[in-house]
């Protein structure tokens, strides 16, 4: 068998790249502070880091499938130029209220649902997932990591805040300042349990 290995799975706006509403541009493409550091501790905690983002934008006609790439693509840029990897970038370009008839529909990989996730595990093949996390800054990334049976870190970065004080009975495995605290909090978790 396989060595198991865990992941982290990462909200793209919001949580790693600053919210701007439907990023269409990549012009408009910034990183929030930390994640390079972030992304290369977990890179050298033996974490896969993967990427699971709802881009409903293209289900709205906001922007495409191309619009989608040319952000993920400049992203993995900016990211290996500080030696910091992303193994693998999912998203979702559906909406169930969306105007753009192919994308228009219920789907299982919206999050909170699981198919992102699920692909990646079918993909990689080699994922803890009980020891894996989501980090993200919806209560949607925190469910979705309990749908998939992993741990969920809300960050109070992008709509992180607003989040919490539209969702008072709502609460995540650990509420981080931002994506520099939340891997810091797995790093001291996984230093308890091991
Ligand atoms: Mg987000």
């Amino acid at each position: 068998m396989q060595n198991l290995k865990p992941a982290v799975f990462l909200d793209r706006d919001g949580t790693i790249i600053e919210e701007v509403n439907y990023l269409k541009n990549k012009e408009d493409l910034k990183l929030i502070q930390g994640v390079a550091e972030s992304l290369k501790k977990l890179n050298k905690l033996n974490f896969l880091t993967i990427l699971v983002t709802n881009q409903s934008g293209v289900a709205r006609g906001y922007y495409d499938e191309k619009n989608v790439s040319i952000i993920n693509n400049e992203l993995n840029k900016i990211l290996k130029k500080e030696n910091a990897i992303l193994d693998s970038i999912y998203y979702c370009p559906h909406h169930p209220k969306g105007t753009v008839e192919e994308y228009a529909k219920q789907c299982n990989c919206r999050k909170p649902a699981t198919g992102m996730i699920d692909s990646a595990i079918k993909n990689f093949k080699n994922i803890d997932i009980k020891n894996s996390y989501v980090i993200g800054d919806k209560f949607i990334d925190v469910e979705l990591a309990h749908n998939a049976g992993c741990k969920g870190i809300l960050v109070k970065t992008g709509h992180g805040i607003e989040e919490i004080e539209k969702n008072k009975n709502k609460t995540a495995d650990y509420i981080a300042q931002d994506i520099t605290d939340a891997v810091n909090w797995i790093e001291n978790n996984i230093k308890k349990y091991s």
